[in-house]
């Protein structure tokens, strides 16, 4: 089962010549094919440049110039810019919009290696938890046909769950990566703010967002993000901080680890099962010679209503952008210029994109500015407060990733708090700028939970030694969903 293997053992089977580079790629060209109609996990495949690459990545082990992940087979998610390649945000803003340049992220990637399957399904613009936001469709949760995936990355970590990529990228702005991650059962981590660049990544929300990879296990993961990591002169905000080699601190020992617990992350809404699964997995910490105890976050409740002012408002002017005159989608025969501009961003939007945009251009209005936008900023920095606090007393803070298993499609989008709410543990890492990432914890409802580990600012390494750790003990991770087609 090569689509089922971790990146140490594909590397291994490369060396050893088990199978090349175009084999491997077309294994998964072929799962593609047979798969995509129902899963929707890709936007884009790109075959032959995928099978050109391989035969160059062939090349290059035989002549012994390999770069270190050569003919790894990852996917894209849709928002990050891919040179010559159609790049669409999930959005019908962006349908012809062919990117003259890559991503740094891509460009990293690249120049490891990777070899590139296609680009994968998202949320219109990465807004959402579920999905079902874009243009392209719904994405099938690989574990149950119907069923969401999570959002907004949720063709990513799908196409990672059913086989249809070794590893995939993926964006978080206020959950985007683990959520997805979790609801699919595969492993997902949102970086420090700033430790990936997000040059060439369409903006959502530049001051929440961030890539990282989603993969099958903790090692998977910290074995891509020594390649996605580091600092990029082309981002302003990017950190100009040492990466150190992830797969270094993987092995440590967790006994003399402090990890914090939220009473706030157990409290109604969250489901039954899950909380099982989450309490038998911080047994297993403290068996393993872990310290947990208690600690509080109490702006915790207000970060809901402070993101969704937040999110919307940056929103609202980086999509200012698309117009029909600089950017995006032109509408036909524009009979003048504000005609132009009214019908092509009122075609190329869809419903939850021109709702954000209306919430932040009221949020961020003359009269309302202190009320909404200043407020919710307040708030931000007291979120931030609550966890410098907790961080003073424990190493990691683990939890929840959402407060339910993948719910079937439409359930939801009727009621948009409900929506909004399944955010209400991951978004906090992100108003703060903290890394976190999800792991599969179990099951629940014979669907995928995953356990939450939030850390330190730049101790990405610490989380990946206790996702790598727990992994160790257990077997969720490599579970993978029946085959959804013979
Ligand atoms: N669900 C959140 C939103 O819709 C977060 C999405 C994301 O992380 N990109 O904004």
């Amino acid at each position: 089962m090569k689509h089922a293997q971790s990146i140490k053992s594909i590397l291994n089977a490369l060396d050893k010549k088990d199978y090349s580079c175009r084999e491997l790629v077309q294994h998964f060209l072929t799962r593609i094919q047979a798969q995509n109609d129902h899963l929707n996990a890709y936007i884009t495949v790109c075959s032959e440049s995928a099978l050109k690459h391989a035969d160059l990545m062939d090349q290059a082990r035989s002549a012994g110039t390999a770069p270190p992940l050569a003919g790894l087979p990852i996917a894209h998610k849709d928002i990050f810019c891919t040179n010559g390649i159609k790049t669409t945000a999930g959005s019908r803003m962006l349908n012809n919009f062919i990117a003259p340049y890559d991503a740094t992220v891509v460009d990293k990637m690249s120049t490891a290696g990777t070899i590139s399957l296609g680009k994968t399904n998202m949320d219109e613009f990465a807004m959402g938890s579920s999905n079902e936001n874009s243009f392209y469709g719904n994405v099938n949760n690989p574990w149950a046909a119907g069923t969401i995936p999570g959002g907004s990355s949720g063709g990513s970590a799908a196409a990672v769950a059913a086989g249809l990529c070794a590893a995939s990228t993926g964006t978080d702005t206020g959950g985007s990566i683990r959520q997805p991650a979790a609801m699919c059962g595969v492993t997902g981590l949102k970086p420090t703010y700033g430790r990936v660049s997000r040059w060439g990544m369409i903006a959502y929300a530049s001051s929440l967002d961030q890539a990282g990879p989603i993969a099958r296990s903790a090692e998977d993961v910290a074995i891509l993000l020594n390649v996605m990591a580091g600092h990029d002169p082309k981002d302003s905000t990017s950190l100009n901080e040492a990466v150190p080699d992830y797969t270094q601190a993987l092995n440590r020992p967790i006994k003399s680890l402090k990890i914090g617990i939220c009473p706030a992350h157990f409290r109604d809404g969250l489901d039954q099962q899950t909380e099982q699964a989450i309490q038998i997995a911080i047994k297993q910490f403290e068996s393993a010679g872990a310290t947990i105890s208690e600690i509080n976050l109490p702006m915790t409740k207000h970060a809901i209503p402070a993101y969704y002012i937040i999110a919307p408002a940056e929103a609202s002017a980086n999509l200012s952008r698309y117009d029909g005159v600089r950017f995006g989608h032109r509408c036909d025969q524009p009979q003048n210029i504000s005609d132009l501009y009214k019908r092509s961003r009122a075609e190329g939007f869809g419903k939850e994109v021109k709702q954000r945009i209306m919430v932040g251009s009221f949020a961020l209005s003359a009269g309302y500015y202190d009320a909404y936008y200043r407020k919710a900023q307040q708030i931000r920095r007291l979120i931030k407060n609550d966890f410098i606090a907790a961080f003073n007393k424990v190493d990691l803070i683990i939890g929840p990733t959402a407060p339910s298993p993948a719910f079937k499609m439409g359930e939801k989008s009727a009621d948009q708090i409900s929506m909004y709410l399944q955010d209400i543990y991951t978004i906090t890492s992100n108003l703060a700028g903290l890394p976190a990432a999800s792991i599969p914890v179990g099951f629940s409802n014979n669907m995928p939970v995953g356990l939450q580990i939030i850390g330190n600012y730049l101790d990405e390494s610490k989380i990946l030694n206790l996702a790598h750790q727990f992994q160790l003990m257990t077997d969720w991770h490599i579970q993978t969903p029946a085959e959804t087609t013979p």
